[in-house]
């Protein structure tokens, strides 16, 4: 794969933004370089806009080169920074699947590129011949969502596998939710896949959506374009140390993930008993897709009572379903209650 045969030739040609933290990055007495405040330590300093220290940490936790990490605003960075660098206007289109996660598409259109949308099987499945026939000599970039939002279920890994051995652009997997599936992460597969970019995220399992950090691993050589396009200082300092923090604290992440699966398990077993609800879709994540006679009328009837869950029912093949994110056991103890006083 050539890299820059793919990218934006004004990317390709960019010459980034260089700050004063690049240009001098060892240790001194005395910084007069970057016109910041002396006062009011530690915050008067700009970041470090490698966030080497963070990165170290999350190398060391997923076992991963610290040139193959990218650390973003969100994922929302990595995904709108992707389509940036590598789509152009009018020109490339995006393949991705349909239900899927609405960012992709509202990053696309932002940026003015098309995105092709794939049905899903019935079952919720990746086709990965459709998914390729979709494609064309100016799609640049495919977004798979494994385990799927809203559906909950992890696609198939040969079918991924399919996609990414048979496309000669990008393949953006996001696992989002992959703490809490079985299945195995793609980030060994990186090194057999030079087309592969997986995104993670800390607002998951890790429970910090607060302080927005969200990572991309690939290739050196695409992690470099993402890094040349970036905000210089985009990863702030209270992140930063907030994240640097809480990975230490990983034990404790362990058992909240064991204790959401637990009650993911258990919430999928009692909710399926209520007579208005049809089905409770298998979940790989950290909520339930379940469908119901009448979705809105209970979704409404939630919102009076306090309670608000996501009305998928307008999203292809999640008529009248709702997506019940899976909450601590008495929030959905809550739940419970309030659909015993439903019937
Ligand atoms: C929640 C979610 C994310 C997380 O996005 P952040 O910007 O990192 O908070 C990413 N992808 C999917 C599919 C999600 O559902």
């Amino acid at each position: 794969m050539e890299l820059n045969k793919l990218l934006r030739k004004n990317i390709a040609l960019l010459k980034p933004y260089s700050s004063a933290r690049e240009e001098y990055t060892g240790e001194a007495m005395v910084f007069l370089d970057a016109n910041e405040n002396p006062f009011n330590e530690p915050y008067n300093r700009y970041p470090d806009p490698l966030q080497k220290k963070l990165k170290k940490g999350i190398s060391k936790l997923k076992n991963i080169d610290n040139n193959k990490i990218f650390l973003g605003n969100g994922s929302d960075e990595p995904i709108d920074l992707l389509i940036r660098a590598f789509c152009e206007l009018g020109v490339d289109n995006i393949v991705s699947l349909n239900p899927t996660y609405g960012m992709y598409q509202v990053a696309a259109d932002i940026s003015g590129v098309e995105l092709r949308k794939v049905s899903l099987t019935e079952s919720f499945e990746l086709d990965s011949k459709l998914t390729l026939e979709k494609t064309d000599e100016n799609t640049k970039l495919i977004f798979l969502c494994s385990p799927n939002n809203p559906t909950g279920n992890s696609l198939n890994r040969e079918a991924i596998i399919e996609v990414i051995q048979n496309f000669k652009g990008l393949v953006i997997l996001d696992e989002a939710y992959i703490d809490f599936a079985p299945g195995k992460s793609f980030l060994p597969e990186l090194a057999k896949y030079p087309n592969l970019i997986v995104l993670q995220t800390f607002s998951k399992a890790w429970g910090m959506a607060g302080i927005r950090l969200g990572m991309a691993f690939a290739s050196p050589e695409i992690i470099a374009v993402l890094n040349k396009i970036k905000y210089p200082y985009n990863i702030n300092i209270l992140t930063q140390q907030k994240a640097i923090e809480l990975i230490e604290k990983k034990d404790e992440v362990e058992k909240w993930v064991k204790l959401l699966i637990a009650e993911r398990e258990k919430m999928a077993v009692l909710l399926s008993d209520f007579p208005f609800v049809i089905q409770v879709f298998p979940s790989d994540a950290n909520f339930l897709l379940v469908k119901m006679h009448d979705a809105k009328g209970i979704y409404n009837y939630l919102v009076e009572q306090g309670i608000i869950v996501r009305n998928r029912s307008k999203v292809h093949l999640c008529d009248n379903s709702l997506r019940i994110t899976i909450g601590s056991s008495e929030e959905n103890e809550t739940l419970l209650n309030a659909f015993n006083e439903f019937i």
